[in-house]
């Protein structure tokens, strides 16, 4: 399979769906949403989203963050 295009519909990370093309390109910078990245990656000088080596507590946390915030879905 070519993953090279592939974009999911959630960020791998908080597991939210996609808003526009500005977490699109997050993604294929960076894999996760914008969000994930502003408040995760470049916190902690990372690149790219490693989502396997992201603790599931601080997966949590930005899921919940999101959860509060009233222009996002959840599934
Ligand atoms: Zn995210």
């Amino acid at each position: 399979m070519n993953t090279d295009n592939f974009i999911p519909f959630e960020c791998p990370v908080c597991l939210t769906l996609m808003r526009d093309a500005r977490d699109v390109f997050s993604f294929f910078s960076s894999n996760c949403c914008l969000d994930c990245k502003r408040e995760y990656l470049i916190p902690n000088g990372m690149e790219k989203a490693d989502v396997e080596k992201i603790k599931k507590s601080d997966k949590k946390a930005l899921r919940k963050k999101r959860n509060i915030m009233p222009s996002y879905i959840l599934r």
